[in-house]
């Protein structure tokens, strides 16, 4: 899944703060040796970036796996600042998708368009900095609140952290903690839970201020409280950002503009709820068998 990949990405430019976390290192150099050799910089940075999306017949295999094929001819158009949901059966390719999107890995077939541009002609680090990540599971590193939001932005300054944290509805959780942003969290900092940790990541992501979002959606729920506070804090860094959904829960594709079902790599369907679901097809049958929980 994706946050397998991230951790390879947090890796690369967060090295000594991931050193000190501790943990599975050894799984880590593992992964670092079968991540692509994609080169970070150099390409194309343009001045101004719509967020148009486009997947135009992708075809992908992992590169240890070529013999499985993952994804088989994938269509996707996405309009700049729309919010579209991904969905599927485990396995489906969903995670893969935004792999691809932040270039892990390149299509061995196919091209994948930003704005018309092919993502193979763009930098690489550019364009990791014009798309957010919010997994609804994030790890947050060894460092305070404080870094830890920074980290969107490292040139941010305490006010603007702090009006990150309120648009997250972070700040009165963390102004709760007597060190308040200095309050250490990871390792041998004190533990949050599900849903502060999303928070934190989602002020992260407001510092950033990327033209495209990915989020990744827990399949386990949060407690309802939690799961408001959440939810209306990702409506207001959603908007105006061109938002790509990895969807488990029924309450989040209702409301999207547009549903892609996935399976064995390729859409089967797409189009709003209240359509997909009159139709005789997977989508309704994922929604049946709660693959979407309600
Ligand atoms: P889930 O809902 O369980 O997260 P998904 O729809 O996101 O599933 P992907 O994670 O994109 O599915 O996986 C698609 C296929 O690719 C699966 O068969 C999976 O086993 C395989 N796969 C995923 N990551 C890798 C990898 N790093 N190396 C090899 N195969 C992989």
């Amino acid at each position: 899944t994706l946050m397998v990949v991230m951790a390879v990405s947090a890796l690369s430019e967060l090295w000594a703060e991931f050193m000190k976390a501790g943990g599975a290192t050894e799984r880590v150099f593992e992964l670092i040796d079968r991540a692509p050799a994609i080169p970070v910089s150099g390409g194309e940075q343009p001045a101004h970036l719509e967020g148009r999306l486009r997947f135009r017949d992708v075809r992908f295999s992992y590169p240890s796996r070529r013999d499985v094929p993952v994804l088989q001819g994938l269509d996707l158009d996405v309009a700049p600042g729309s919010v579209v949901a991904l969905v599927g059966h485990s396995g489906a390719g969903k995670s893969t998708v935004a792999s691809l999107l932040m270039r892990f890995y390149d299509p061995e077939q196919g091209a994948i368009l930003l704005d018309g541009m092919d993502l193979r002609t763009l930098d690489v680090r550019w364009l990791r900095q014009h798309i957010g990540i919010v997994s609804q599971e994030p790890t947050l590193f060894s460092g305070s609140i404080a870094d830890n939001i920074r980290y969107g932005r490292t040139s941010a300054t305490d006010a603007e952290v702090e009006a990150a944290a309120r648009i997250a509805n972070a700040h009165d959780f963390v102004s709760e903690f007597p060190e308040g942003y200095r309050t250490r969290v990871g390792e041998r900092g004190i533990q949050l839970s599900g849903g502060q940790k999303q928070r934190v990541a989602i002020a992260r992501a407001v510092l950033k201020d990327p033209r495209l979002l990915i989020l990744d959606e827990a399949t386990s729920a949060l407690d309802s409280e939690s799961e408001h506070l959440v939810k209306e804090a990702l409506d207001r860094l959603m908007v105006g950002r061109t938002t790509l959904i990895i969807a488990h829960r029924l309450s989040t594709v209702a409301g999207v503009d547009r549903i892609f079902v996935l399976d064995h790599g390729r859409v089967v369907q797409h189009g709003n709820h209240e359509a997909l679901i009159t139709q005789d097809g997977l989508y309704k049958r994922l929604v049946e068998r709660q693959f979407i929980a309600a």
